[in-house]
């Protein structure tokens, strides 16, 4: 079992006269914050959307009421994991074209998928169903980026989840911008429409890559995201043809490239970050841009594998993602940092190239950071936002229990998950679902999904 760590916990005492809406007691915490080791029989208490006490039980005998209280026992309460990069509505194309290559896959599947069954309704239906998958594997923020977005906010909203959620931007006909003349006009009015709709969703724009955008378009979508201090995501060096075609029209290495047109910029979320010597990689942690990894999208589209340990080693910013659900094909975080620690070894030959540890902080710090979200959210701290994930641990797979990191990264998946909540607000309870009505969600899908087979094979 993990050690006892209450002396590097600053636990403030608890106003015994006031209340908390919530109590998690008894599990083990590991709050994220560096120097901090695991706090056994540990208590959190949750007033409205905030943290506002963490202690021991040892040495909390009497707890105050609570509106409701969690018992953790046999559990790791941990922040919620922070998907960084997703489409979630590609939930709908989830094993529609697999095993293909990756030009492909997009070009002859993907985009002519998208373009005859995107819809703001099968959007919505579709972002419905990744944020209950979501939800039930812990997530509880994810940075989104794809079409029809007013449509993701609305399920997101419904969900609960905390998101970024970025408007496309592509200088060709896309799903919603049938004209990529107005994409960035598009963009800038869907940040306008959102900005100050709620403080779980922060909008933004997301540039498909340097070859599907022009250096104008590039430019435009970041002096937006500037205007507006926020961040901007990007496809970046997913493939060797990618790279190509940007050292074609060109002449120089994509992150070069992007410092002659003055993006290097800490707002700027670089996505895969496959193809990228060491010089790129230098030239980022200088500018410190953020980069998000995608290990399981990489490994089934053939993509190529990202060198997040040499990145880390040299104090880059690499947050974690799942990438759409039809290169992937699922959501769960827990799969993708198995996946990015055991990638990481196998490509260098190099057992400690990447610890289970630092995986764990790509998927709650590091991706707070990246999404600029680090003071709200990525640690349980007294302050933070009440956005915390409670694991079960009492399975055969996960015992005995001797390294939380360990366990988490190689051994849970999920369906571990038992309480998620966001904001203060439980939207997880004993692997319940509380604030989506998922059997009317799944039907949805299906129909949806019975209409897509019958208008591909007519
Ligand atoms: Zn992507």
């Amino acid at each position: 079992m993990s050690k006892q760590g209450g002396a590097k916990h600053t636990a403030e005492s608890p106003d015994t006269e006031s209340r908390a809406d919530i109590i998690i007691k008894g599990g083990t915490l590991l709050s994220m914050v560096e120097g901090q080791p695991p706090l056994t029989q540990a208590v959190v208490y949750i007033q409205g959307d905030k943290i506002v006490h963490i202690g021991s039980l040892d040495q909390e005998k009497i707890l105050p009421h609570a509106v409701e209280t969690i018992n953790a026992s046999g559990a790791l309460v941990m922040p919620g994991l922070i998907n960084a990069h997703c489409h979630t509505a590609m939930t709908l194309f989830r094993g529609f074209a697999d095993d293909l290559p990756l030009k492909q896959w997009l070009f002859e599947k993907i985009f002519p998928a998208e373009a005859k069954h995107l819809s703001p309704e099968s959007v919505y239906t579709a972002a419905l169903l990744g944020s209950a998958e979501m939800i039930r594997s812990g997530i509880t923020t994810v940075s989104d980026a794809y079409y029809y977005q007013d449509s993701t906010i609305k399920a997101f909203h419904e969900s609960g989840i905390r998101a970024v959620v970025a408007q496309g931007v592509i200088d060709f006909p896309a799903p919603g911008v049938p004209d990529p003349s107005k994409n960035l006009k598009v963009g800038r009015e869907f940040i306008e429409r959102w900005i100050h709709f709620s403080d779980l969703i922060t909008p933004g724009l997301f540039c498909h890559s340097l070859v599907t955008c022009s250096e104008r378009t590039l430019r435009e979508a970041m002096e937006i995201s500037q205007d507006f201090s926020l961040p901007l995501q990007l496809h970046l060096s997913e493939t060797l043809e990618e790279v190509r075609g940007v050292e074609k029209k060109s002449g120089l290495k994509p992150v070069f490239y992007l410092e002659k047109m003055g993006l290097l910029h800490d707002r700027l979320v670089a996505v895969h970050a496959v193809h990228m010597h060491e010089d790129e990689i230098d030239l980022l942690t200088e500018r410190d841009v953020k980069v998000v990894h995608a290990p399981q999208s990489n490994m089934k589209l053939a993509s190529g594998v990202s060198k997040v340990g040499y990145m880390l080693r040299r104090g880059l910013c690499v947050g974690i993602g799942t990438d759409g659900a039809a290169s992937n094909n699922d959501l769960d975080l827990f799969q993708e940092m198995d996946s990015a620690a055991k990638l990481s070894k196998v490509s260098t030959l190099d057992p400690t190239s990447l610890h289970a540890e630092a995986v764990l902080k790509m998927a709650t710090v590091w991706g707070a950071r990246a999404l600029g979200l680090e003071k709200q959210i990525g640690t349980i701290e007294v302050g933070k936002k009440a956005d915390l994930i409670i694991v079960d641990t009492e399975s055969p797979h996960l015992l005995p229990l001797y390294s939380p990191a360990s366990a988490l990264v190689y051994s849970a998946t999920g369906s571990d998950v038992r309480d998620v909540i966001v904001n203060g607000k439980i939207l997880l309870r004993n692997r319940s679902l509380l604030g989506l009505d998922l059997p009317r969600i799944l039907n949805d899908v299906k129909l949806i999904a019975r209409k897509i087979v019958g208008q591909t094979a007519s």
